[in-house]
């Protein structure tokens, strides 16, 4: 039997890290990938089509979501946002774990019609630092970040509704607690039934 992967759902509100945290996890852990969204917002400095997001135009966007092709989408920041079922569904079926790096309303529907995924928010340690950080990333104008700090408070006011709550205010300490959930959800019973089904029949039987 073919192991499933684990979806995992991380929010946050712009700036508070998580696309460098989820970078990071990448680097040293070959069993996740993270899905690469559609947006239709425009490429920053420094972004590349097809590696941050794929890059398009409203009325593709519109087409996509009449074929279905998106597993959820949402409109943030006046731009759209969403992801790809065919990718999700078929990184999850060959057994690696993914990751949605997705706001509150993607979140809802994902947990909808995957209630077995996982979910994490991240939040900064203070609105200071985030401006901070936002003006610090140096890929948006004092408008854009303006409007992302007053989006902020609306998706900080959902973080109750996720499994796991980090506080991004020292990375490295971060990173670790993100290793750690990760390490945790593999470590529950029904993936490690899986994973150890020959041996554990063998431990078992008489
Ligand atoms: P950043 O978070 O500051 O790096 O800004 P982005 O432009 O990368 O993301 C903007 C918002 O869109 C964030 O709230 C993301 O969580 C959200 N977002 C990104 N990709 C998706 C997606 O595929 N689906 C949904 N629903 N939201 C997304
Ligand atoms: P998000 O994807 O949530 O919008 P980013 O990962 O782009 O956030 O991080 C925003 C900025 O903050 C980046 O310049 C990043 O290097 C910086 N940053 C992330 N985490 C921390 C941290 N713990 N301390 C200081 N700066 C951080
Ligand atoms: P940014 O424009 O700064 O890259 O992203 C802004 C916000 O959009 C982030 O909070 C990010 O989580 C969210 N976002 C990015 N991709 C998706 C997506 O595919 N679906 C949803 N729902 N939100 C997304």
């Amino acid at each position: 039997m073919t192991q499933l992967g684990t979806l995992y759902v991380i929010s946050a509100p712009s700036g508070a890290g998580k696309t460098s945290l989820v970078k990071a996890l990448l680097a040293q852990d070959k069993q996740v990938r993270v899905s690469v969204s559609h947006t239709t917002r425009a490429m920053r400095p420094g972004e590349t089509d097809g590696q941050d997001y794929n890059f398009i135009s409203m009325a593709t966007f519109d087409a996509m979501i009449d074929k279905g092709q998106f597993l959820e989408y949402a409109d943030v920041f006046t731009n759209k946002y969403g992801t790809s079922r065919l990718w999700v569904e078929k990184q999850l079926e060959q057994g690696m774990d993914v990751i949605l790096e997705i706001d509150w309303q993607g979140a809802q529907q994902i947990r909808q019609q995957m209630p077995a995924c996982t979910s994490i928010f991240i939040l900064p340690p203070s609105n200071t630092e985030l401006r901070k950080r936002l003006t610090g990333r140096g890929t948006d104008s004092e408008e854009v970040i303006n409007h992302r700090m007053s989006e902020a408070m609306s998706e900080m006011s959902h973080y109750g509704e996720y499994q796991y709550l980090l506080i991004n205010d020292d990375f490295d300490a971060t990173l670790q607690e993100l290793q750690a959930v990760f390490a945790a959800q593999r470590l529950k019973l029904a993936p490690q039934q899986q994973k150890h089904a020959t041996m554990l029949a063998e431990l078992l039987s008489a």
